[in-house]
């Protein structure tokens, strides 16, 4: 006989590992036990040598769906005289900290359960396994067990306990277990004035649906709107009513089959698609899509995901055909996740309301990915992912809460050497959000049974999340550069130490200097930040507003390029702004009147895209930077030319030159694909040359490309191929490159400045 212990890192909490483990080790004769580690599974093996590779070869292999392995360690151990293998539980070793796995995709065994008419969870919409099902959204506290979740109420009946109880059961303590005897249920709720005549919901509902109607759906961590996805006046109607113009809407489809029909899949995609986490991909739509255009009506991507509860798979196989699934709020409010609340909220927008009597302790929206120049990158973290931790390579001295950003808003905890990013709260411009924001905290606080002592935050004054860390009695508070934050988030996620040369390129964020930042080349270690390069500054005229109407900027950029007298005919290239809407604004840049400095090279994006495309305005934020980023033609290498003052520091980038060879191009009428090629292709060029210059002076380090403009496909993949053969390149995958991923980089921050004197 022989003993190993096996250290099992990654995925492997909540999922069903250890009576998974359990049941290998009885059928390959190994001895022994298996338990849950602050860091992941402990596996104490005994069996002759031969039993033992053949164990450890199949835990590898044929691991569970859920379930990932990140590392495994092994290390000899003395044998022990065992008769049998045991699962010992989390209690016996007092460990607590994470035992609240993230939101899980409905299994394959369950799904075929609820689809076949023999079994007793026969089209039943709460069917789950301790490979699948609800967890986050649904615990009220800890540990994570069924009578702190909101299962709580449900009493199981003997049947369900059955299997609850046996080790041999893939629903061997799944806590959210229940059946129809037993669980939650169904009911329609019509917000149209009709009587409801739910004998059975889904079926009303899906019937609904298919006459394109609007019906709000209770999911995991909030409520959906759905509508069919394939017909126009229904997308359209649902457009009105949620008061969203542009934005493309989400859409899910019931097979991954369904979703090659609607769009190009690469082998990268698909795994994102049908990774147990569900978010929705942004995928390239066919030309023959059969969608409605309404459903993004100004892009090339469409953003899919595939069904992730039984009751979306219940759903999608009664309309057949795939559905627009959108979070159920008006405008940027937060998701709508109680009842009440949406027969309140929802009421002029949906036509009824598909809900169910399990409720929603923690709402969640969807996450959001998109393989982004070949790397999987998370542009929205939130369910699925939340709370899975993430392992520092450096612990945290004290337990830190970090506020995060204002749009895009998530928080983050960092404590020991782990770090939580909160759920994904969206904008914080209403009280609303604010709402969720201090109820989110508190609930994340609750559950990692921790409270901070230290609170990172942005500088901005304005921020609602500055203000609520300010707002805080008793904590130390540290105020951290936005973009310091970005490049630190990007090294934690590489598990990086010391220094990197950090190139943050984002629409806003809040400078020392006071004025607004967003294309720097910061020397950054996690204590401090040295600004070496920045880009020359545009004048936002109306400050925010010039968000909305870009043309504003596109203005400004002219106004600059030709020491304000622009050629009459440029102008033309604003759109149908009104002459006297353009002296006014010339006014408020020469006499700096509300016409804030901005350097973000996202608004270059804005300005420029404004004039190439003749798109005076954009319904959301960057949506003119999208646009213009599809538009980029690929065969057209040349690029514009550009300058860099290297009279002072930090350098500043020129981009006169360019929007001069840009005006020059479209007065020529050259098609804006090809002036939109050679924009991107002068700011790889001008990143390439500043990097390759700092290098010169500062050391070849490593290159952190961080900051929302690097979703963008054409300058990531671009810049990361001018430069990567001379150092490592680092890039975003599962911290968001925008500010859903800056907290990360807050918390990291605020622990090495205050150090041990915390
Ligand atoms: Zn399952
Ligand atoms: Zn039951
Ligand atoms: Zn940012």
């Amino acid at each position: 006989m022989a003993g190993h212990r096996i250290e099992i890192r990654g995925t492997v909490q909540g999922v069903g590992f250890r009576p998974w483990v359990y049941r290998l080790a009885r059928r390959v004769g190994v001895v022994g036990r298996v338990r849950n580690d602050p860091r992941g599974v402990t596996i104490e093996a005994f069996a002759t040598k031969s039993i033992l590779d053949r164990f450890v070869a199949e835990l590898q292999r044929d691991t569970l769906p859920a379930a990932q392995i990140a590392e495994l360690r092994e290390t000899r151990i003395p044998d022990e005289n065992l008769d049998a293998f045991v699962i010992e539980s989390s209690d016996a070793i007092g460990q607590k900290a994470l035992s609240i796995p993230p939101d899980l995709a409905t299994c394959e065994d369950c799904r075929n359960e609820i689809l076949d008419r023999h079994e007793r969870r026969f089209g039943y919409a709460f069917t789950n396994c301790t490979a699948c099902g609800p967890r986050f959204t649904i615990a009220t506290g800890i540990p994570y067990d069924r009578a702190a979740t909101t299962m709580s109420g449900f009493l199981m009946c003997a049947a369900c306990k059955a299997e609850y109880d046996d080790v041999q059961d893939r629903r061997f303590h799944a806590q959210p277990n229940a059946c129809p005897e037993c669980g939650p249920a169904l009911s329609l709720d019509r917000l149209d004035g009709r009587a409801a005549t739910a004998i059975n919901a889904l079926a009303d509902a899906a019937e609904l649906l298919s006459r394109g109607g609007v019906v709000a759906v209770k999911g995991l961590g909030g409520f959906h709107l759905a509508c069919d996805a394939t017909d126009g006046a229904a997308v359209r109607r649902l457009r009105e009513r949620k008061h969203r113009d542009e934005k493309p809407f989400a859409v899910m489809v019931g097979s991954l089959a369904a979703a090659q029909a609607l769009a190009e899949i690469r082998a990268d995609e698909e795994a994102l698609l049908t990774a147990a986490e569900r978010p929705v991909v942004l995928l390239r739509r066919r030309e023959d899509a059969g969608l409605a255009v309404e459903v993004s009506p100004d892009t090339s991507l469409v953003g899919l995901f595939l069904p992730y509860t039984p009751l979306h798979h219940l759903l999608l196989e009664a309309v057949r055909r795939p559905l627009v699934m959108t979070s159920a709020n008006v405008s940027d409010e937060p998701i709508c996740y109680e009842n009440d609340e949406a027969r309140e909220r929802l009421e002029g927008i949906a036509d009824a309301i598909l809900l169910h009597n399990r409720e929603i302790a923690m709402r969640c929206d969807d996450s959001v990915s998109r393989v982004i120049a070949g790397v999987p990158t998370l542009m929205r973290r939130s369910r699925g992912f939340v709370p899975r931790p993430f392992y520092l390579s450096r612990p945290v001295t004290r337990p830190v809460l970090a506020c995060g950003a204002h749009l895009k808003n998530t928080f983050c905890i960092a404590m020991g050497d782990t770090a939580y990013f909160g759920p994904h709260i969206g904008d914080l411009e209403t009280v609303a959000a604010l709402d969720f924001f201090e109820e989110a905290i508190e609930r994340m606080q609750t559950i990692l049974e921790v409270r901070p002592d230290i609170v990172a935050h942005d500088l901005h004054p304005g921020y609602l999340s500055t203000r609520y860390a300010k707002a805080r009695d008793d904590v130390t508070l540290v105020g951290v550069q936005h973009h310091h934050a970005h490049v630190v988030s990007l090294m934690a996620e590489h598990g990086m130490q010391g220094t990197v040369l950090g190139v943050a390129y984002d629409g806003t964020g809040f400078g020392e200097d006071g004025t607004s930042w967003g294309g720097e080349l910061l020397l950054c270690s996690a204590e401090r930040y040295e600004r070496l390069a920045t880009f020359r500054p545009i004048r936002l005229a109306g400050g925010d507003l010039a968000m909305r109407e870009v043309w504003r900027i596109g203005f400004a950029l002219l106004h600059d390029a030709y020491d304000g007298a622009p050629p009459s005919d440029s102008i033309s290239l604003l759109g149908d702004v009104s002459s006297k809407s353009i002296e006014l604004v010339k006014q408020m840049i020469e006499r700096e009147l509300n016409a804030p400095q901005a350097r973000g090279v996202g608004r270059y994006f804005d300005g420029l895209g404004a004039l190439a495309l003749g798109r005076a305005r954009s319904t959301y934020e960057g949506q003119v930077a999208i646009a213009w980023d599809q538009v980029a033609n690929e065969s057209v290498s040349d690029a514009y030319p550009f300058e860099i003052d290297r009279s002072h520091t930090p350098w500043e980038v020129d981009l006169r030159p360019a929007v001069r060879a840009a005006v020059d191009d479209l007065r020529a009428a050259t098609p804006a694909g090809d002036v939109s090629a050679r924009f991107h292709n002068a700011l790889v060029a001008v990143t390439a040359e500043l990097v390759k210059a700092l290098w010169a002076d500062r050391g070849e380090l490593p290159v952190a490309l961080t900051g929302g403009v690097f979703q963008n496909a054409w300058l990531a993949g671009g810049i990361e191929k001018e430069i990567s053969n001379k150092n490592r390149v680092l890039r975003h995958s599962e911290v968001p490159p925008g500010d859903g991923g800056i907290a990360l980089g807050q918390a990291l921050i605020a622990d090495a400045i205050l150090g041990d004197k915390g």
